[in-house]
């Protein structure tokens, strides 16, 4: 659908000279595949961004948790607790391994997986953990990992949305056995797409190595002992991620100005925006808007739509996956609030608004306005 010239859109790459600069160096070079030197340039800087030993790049962020999951030996049989609210990916990939999702309920407001919930789901099955940072408020990894340690669990950080995110002042992805992340083009950074595998473990690195590249043995050429896949990273995306992170501070220095400006215009109404836990530092990735809790689906639906009206684009929260077709039969775990009460509630009230590095305050004030003229609008309409 063609949009309106002023229409603004929730994310918008933050790509620039310096991007094109290193881009037009790999292009120049001839190494356009996965081999060449940003690759592994990328590979190390991002390590290092993440504090941890390790960065295995891949071709995106869902194939760098399917790898995470076949280096932790997951499969048949296997049972992993993932977060009921996330992006579909986090549970995709347990299905692509064989292993049954075990979906539990959130924290309220900030929506990440409960360690409560945690502790609830663990079976005798239980073989990892996928903790996701969502919305880029990182998960509370302290109880969970000690509930690993306890349960001799893998912790896999879906930290795909968090680049950067500080839990009790370190950097997500490195807290767990492995962390993994996407630079799909509407992350807060970005190579068109791409992802990566950060660990401190060796022997999981050598085994995403050995798998993202059609598992061909290092020491004999075309000779395969087990089935692999093509899940590798190119250097001209690599090239967009060493400018991306070198910008990192100032891609992140605009996103909170812009949430900033939204914490100001909407916090007094009764809206939650970017809730943070005081033990957090969260990535400042989608600007998150959650409605009071008399708010419905319907109305906040409603005020999609009257926004739109207005040029303005938004995203609701993620559905729940247990809710859809091939994640139904792994209904949520029961718990004390019933069968995912928290996610239920914070998924029909959550919604995201235009984010990009390049508005304005005053388009930023704009907006506030006009969500606040739409909420009246529709609570007076009575739906
Ligand atoms: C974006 C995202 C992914 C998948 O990343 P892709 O690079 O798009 O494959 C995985 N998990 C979460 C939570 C995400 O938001």
């Amino acid at each position: 659908m063609p949009m309106p010239n002023n229409w603004m859109p929730v994310a918008e790459p933050d790509i620039g000279e310096l991007e094109e600069a290193y881009l037009l160096k790999a292009y120049r070079s001839g190494w356009i595949s996965s081999l060449g030197e940003y690759v592994s340039t990328f590979e190390k800087s991002f390590a290092g961004f993440c504090e941890a030993e390790y960065g295995v790049a891949v071709a995106n962020g869902t194939v760098a948790l399917h790898l995470a999951l076949l280096a932790a030996r997951i499969g048949q049989g296997d049972e992993v607790i993932v977060p009921a609210l996330t992006f579909v990916a986090s549970a995709a990939a347990v299905k692509y391994v064989g292993a049954t999702p075990i979906f539990i309920d959130c924290e309220p407001e900030i929506g990440t997986m409960s360690a409560d919930a945690v502790a609830k789901a663990i079976t005798p099955r239980t073989r990892a953990i996928i903790p996701v940072h969502t919305y880029g408020h990182p998960a509370d990894m302290e109880p969970i990992m000690a509930l690993a340690d306890k349960h001799d669990l893998v912790v896999i950080e879906d930290a795909a949305e968090a680049h950067g995110a500080r839990y009790k002042g370190r950097r997500v992805g490195g807290i767990g056995h492995m962390g993994i992340f996407s630079f799909y083009g509407n992350k807060l950074i970005t190579t068109g797409e791409g992802g990566m595998v950060v660990t401190n473990n060796p022997a999981f690195v050598e085994r995403i190595r050995l798998l993202k590249d059609h598992a061909m043995d290092p020491a004999r050429r075309y000779w395969h002992e087990e089935v692999g896949f093509n899940y590798r990273m190119t250097n001209l995306q690599a090239a967009i991620g060493c400018a991306q992170l070198e910008r990192f501070d100032e891609i992140v220095a605009k996103r909170q100005a812009v949430i900033g400006t939204y914490r100001a215009a909407l916090s007094g109404h009764g809206i939650a925006i970017n809730p943070v836990r005081p033990w957090a530092e969260p990535a400042p990735w989608l600007v998150c808007a959650v409605l009071p809790s008399d708010w419905s689906g319907a109305k906040r639906d409603a005020l999609m739509v009257a926004l739109r009206s207005k040029s303005i684009d938004s995203r609701p929260y993620f559905n729940l996956l247990c809710d859809m077709p091939p994640y139904r039969p792994e209904a949520c775990t029961p718990n004390s609030d019933g069968d995912c009460a928290v996610a239920r509630s914070l998924a029909l009230r959550g919604l995201n608004l235009p984010s990009s590095t390049s508005l304005t305050k005053e388009m930023v004030s704009h907006v506030a306005a006009e969500f606040l003229q739409a909420m009246d609008n529709v609570a007076s309409s009575g739906e």
